[in-house]
């Protein structure tokens, strides 16, 4: 397929706003791509060079970009500098100085995708003394033979935003499209993408062995599962309803989230956070245990990851554990502070898939493997049919510093990458406050007013997300809990995604100063949820004729600013938020 044929689909994807359209655009240009190319088209279209979790980066700086283009067009850099200032976008400046170019295309060469993703790669991997003017030489070659609409995609792709605004779940769609005509095939891709967080997998499989290739998708090791979320419920009887009156009860930690992949022979080991990135690098003491205290050939196993102090039995905050995000002194840390990880599912043994046995199954395995005193250990767990039972072991975890409990089904099969019944979580709660945080989609910013105006930030307006239509819904203003240090930090990241009108997949009738791709989420704690014509979360037409969604009362931030272990995909969805209103009335009803 002609690069210059995908660009065109690009720009047509662009105008659109209605998600339909867009399914229908994709499709379109699915049909149109070889099995040997689909791989790379999806990569390119989801803006990246492999599956988000190899953490490849194009990672093009914008100087060297504006240089490329200047050398492919004949201009000065100011010129090029100029038009970049005045457009706002890189992708915009490159086009329009495509179209007045002062040297003639250097040749008649048109590129195919293929050739153009091989060339972006390259551009990535080039490192070392030189690499720069490698990088911009190749750059300015694509830009040379590029027309107006390729080169806007070239220099947007180099830096980093293709801004389509393609949702995961759109592009699942649009490849069922294209393979059956219409969503039959839906549920089966996703649960694909589940086993392997990789749609370009998914794509090249799906056009190499067929409808028949997805329906028999296997997870395997170094592909990270997408994983498995825990639903609320408020009370002890609730829970054990919901779970056939017996549950497993385990300690919710509050740490970091591990997923950790061992193949012993070749002494290979990666761990995945909750976001799917490779985290591997942080934690060298649960490599090293998972290689040595393990009794296994090779596995899957997911856990939290906290620092405890085996001899106060003390659990270290989160901000202890997160510190090893940082590049530098992690040996250090690791031996100042030993992190555990406290293992608490199995999906993966010795070759065998375990997500599809029941949990009962996956725990016993899991206790035959994880020693008890070693890095990795098991999480704790009560089974029981008793909710005093379930509530004294509930305030316990709160009293040991702990966040509170999950549940989990013993019946149930792992649900990978979904929010479903089959975990249960109970958080601690604060009198006058919702039980549990949310966690939100940044869709737009205010500037700041009054004491504020020496910031230009001033506040957020924040949406969850609908999974249903894959649309973000304002459901909060945000104006207080800013430090002036996240305000500065906030200002900067948003500045970077901001867009001149309402980007695609958002729904708000609230107009931002600023609205911004959808791209970063935040924690927020709010006393109460309560229904509001203001927004557009869970929006319904009442018996009256009013249309009212729901909204956050005294919203406030909790999170320390933007929480990069969360994707806009996994924030909290529409259907939580409906849901924690209609349990905040129950204890409400309960309490009079
Ligand atoms: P939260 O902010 O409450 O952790 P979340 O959206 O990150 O919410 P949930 O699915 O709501 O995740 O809650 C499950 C999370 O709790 C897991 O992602 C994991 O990090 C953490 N956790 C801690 N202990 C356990 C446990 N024993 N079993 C499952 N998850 C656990």
């Amino acid at each position: 397929m002609l690069f210059k044929d995908v660009a065109e689909y690009y720009g047509k994807l662009e105008g659109i706003s209605s998600r339909l359209e867009m399914i229908d655009v994709l499709t379109e240009m699915l049909s149109k791509v070889k099995k040997n190319e689909i791989r790379k088209l999806i990569y390119f279209t989801q803006g990246v060079l492999a599956p988000p979790f190899e953490g490849v980066e194009i990672g093009i700086a914008e100087k060297l970009v504006s240089e490329a283009i200047a050398r492919a067009s004949g201009h000065t850099k100011e010129e090029v500098f100029a038009a970049y200032k005045k457009a706002g976008d890189m992708g915009t400046a490159a086009e329009q100085i495509a179209e007045k170019s002062k040297l003639r295309r250097m040749n008649s060469h048109k590129y195919e995708l293929v050739e153009v993703f091989d060339t972006m790669h390259k551009i990535a991997l080039s490192s070392g003394s030189g690499s720069q003017d490698t990088k911009i030489r190749l750059m300015s070659e694509l830009l040379a033979a590029s027309n107006p609409i390729e080169a806007r995609y070239v220099a947007r792709f180099a830096i980093g935003t293709l801004r389509l605004g393609l949702g995961d779940a759109t592009i699942l769609e649009a490849l069922s499209k294209t393979a059956t005509g219409d969503r039959k095939l839906k549920s089966e891709l996703e649960n694909a993408y589940n086993l392997c967080s990789d749609l370009g997998e998914v794509g090249e499989v799906l056009f190499t062995d067929g409808v028949k290739g997805i329906e028999h998708f296997k997870v395997t090791l170094f592909k990270p599962i997408r994983p498995a979320l825990a639903e609320r419920l408020p009370t002890a009887e609730e829970i054990l309803e919901k779970m056939h009156g017996r549950a497993a009860v385990e300690t919710k930690y509050d740490g970091f989230r591990v997923q950790v992949h061992v193949d012993k022979k070749s002494r290979h080991v990666e761990i995945f956070s909750r976001r799917l990135e490779k985290v591997t690098h942080m934690f060298p003491e649960i490599v090293k245990a998972a290689l040595e205290e393990l009794d296994v050939k090779s596995a899957i196993f997911d856990g939290e990851a906290l620092a405890y102090n085996d001899v106060t039995e003390e659990y270290y905050p989160f901000q202890e554990t997160i510190q090893r995000k940082r590049k530098h002194g992690i040996e250090e840390k690791s031996a100042e502070l030993p992190l555990h990880v406290f293992a608490f599912d199995l999906m993966l043994l010795d070759g065998e898939d375990y997500m599809t046995k029941p949990y009962e199954q996956r725990r016993k395995k899991l206790e035959q493997i994880v020693k008890k005193d070693g890095i990795v250990r098991l999480s704790d767990l009560l089974i029981t049919t008793k909710p005093k039972e379930l509530e004294k072991y509930f305030e316990t975890a709160i009293t040991s510093g702990l966040e509170g409990i999950v549940a989990k089904d013993l019946t149930s099969t792992y649900v990978a990458g979904a929010r479903k019944f089959a975990w249960i979580k109970m958080k601690r709660s604060y009198k006058g406050e919702l039980s549990d945080t949310v966690d939100l989609v940044i869709i737009g910013y205010y500037l700041g007013r009054g004491q504020r105006a020496e910031f230009k930030f001033g506040g957020l307006l924040c949406a969850s997300y609908n999974q249903k239509t894959d649309m973000f819904e304002s459901v909060s203003r945000l104006g207080t809990g800013f430090s002036e240090k996240q305000m500065t930090e906030l200002q900067k990241a948003l500045d970077k995604t901001k867009t001149k009108s309402k980007p695609a997949r958002v729904a708000s009738m609230m107009e931002p100063d600023f609205w911004v791709t959808p791209k970063y989420v935040v924690t927020i704690r709010a006393d109460e949820i309560t229904r509001s014509p203001m927004h557009m979360c869970g929006l319904e037409k009442l018996p009256d004729g009013t249309e009212v969604g729901y909204a956050l009362r005294f919203p406030r931030l909790v999170s320390d600013g933007i929480r990069s272990d969360k994707s806009v995909e996994e924030a909290t969805t529409t259907k939580e938020i409906i849901e924690m209103f209609r349990q905040q009335k129950k204890t409400k009803l309960e309490e009079r």
